[in-house]
């Protein structure tokens, strides 16, 4: 069901909230450890903004990349405006417009799509938004309350009940950013700038709201971050990510891909941090993940603790390009998100 919805969940959500407040504050307080889950870990380091230029990158078709300072930032330009995929850290938004208007001029900006909710992907949508004029007519309508006819920011509802968990805590989302529309299920399609554009969800990857982009005609997919290329996957488990989750949006990449030529070129794909990649590397990415999810599912499976998998280091061939031991994202983490994934059962090996 292609359904968008719009912020008045937000009411019934909070009404439903409220009701479990005991719940929630309990877990504001830690007790999520107590029942066996790990915290989150703490968001990227910030980077000292003032210093960070963006850089803008043509890949192929409507469609430009733009990296500054987070997540990496999916421009489609055409004729009706400009859709932007995440938005990186708050202090990066004019930057970021600068670029863009370097791109599409007076064109304003109609969508902006979260992948997820993360602060390195959703900190500029305010700036975003109202810079922004929403289409009106079609199959989007913008009915934000605030009253606000800026751009529509169009996220999986989880990323909005998340946004809504999080009120109060230091992971807390400003309202400001939140986005104006959501969509259920597993798709939602626009068509903008004569080009057909799909909203995929990935259930439970790399949290239980994550959305990638595909720009049809343009042939390019934005991941978010259920594909990275700077390191191993991080699996917020705190938020709904799995292993399993990751394997399967891994595989459903390379279902939408295909080569043009001996694995080279074709579609493009935008991953959530780091390069532009084609087929071919999210081939390499797959493999390597799923090895390491074997792996430590093989482990799991003879009885084997924590303890004594990081030991075996089932990660060591690979942690010379994607480890690390420092940084909020850590081999040894990673190795526990994953230990914790097949234990579960979540990510048996198929
Ligand atoms: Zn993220």
């Amino acid at each position: 069901m292609h359904h968008i919805q719009s912020v008045s969940i937000r009411t019934a959500v909070r009404l439903s909230l409220a009701a479990t407040g005991l719940a929630l504050c309990a877990a504001a307080l830690g007790a999520q450890p107590a029942r066996g889950r790990q915290a989150p870990p703490a968001a990227p380091a910030q980077p000292d903004f003032s210093q960070v230029q963006v850089r803008a990158t043509h890949v192929q078709g409507n469609v430009y990349m733009l990296e500054g300072a987070g997540g990496n930032v999916t421009v489609q330009v055409g004729e009706q405006g400009v859709l932007v995929v995440d938005t990186q850290f708050a202090p990066m938004a004019d930057k970021l417009l600068a670029e863009i208007r370097k791109l599409a001029g007076d064109k304003p900006i109609r969508f902006v799509i979260d992948t997820h909710g993360h602060p390195d992907h959703v900190g500029g949508n305010e700036r975003m938004r109202r810079s922004g004029a929403a289409v009106f007519g079609g199959n989007v309508r913008n009915d934000d309350p605030r009253g606000e006819q800026g751009a529509v920011v169009i996220a999986h509802e989880n990323v909005q009940f998340a946004m809504i968990k999080a009120e109060g805590t230091p992971q807390a989302t400003p309202d400001a950013n939140w986005p104006t529309e959501t969509y259920t299920g597993d798709q939602y399609d626009l068509f903008f700038n004569d080009e057909a554009v799909q909203l995929l969800h990935q259930p439970s990857a790399h949290t239980d709201g994550d959305t990638m982009v595909f720009f049809r005609k343009s042939d390019v997919l934005s991941t978010g971050d259920v594909f990275v290329t700077t390191g191993y996957p991080f699996i917020d488990r705190a938020n709904g990510g799995t292993i399993q989750g990751i394997v399967n949006a891994l595989n459903r990449i390379l279902d939408i891909t295909v080569p043009r030529d001996k694995q080279e070129g074709g579609t493009m794909v935008i991953p959530g941090h780091g390069r532009i990649c084609d087929e071919g590397d999210v081939v390499e990415y797959r493999d390597m993940i799923t090895i390491i999810r074997d792996r430590i599912a093989a482990m799991a499976a003879k009885g084997m603790t924590l303890e004594q998998v990081k030991a075996a280091r089932p990660t060591r061939d690979y942690d010379g390009r994607y480890g690390a031991t420092s940084g909020f994202w850590t081999t040894d983490m990673f190795v526990e998100a994953v230990y914790a994934g097949v234990r579960d059962g979540a990510g048996a090996a198929k």
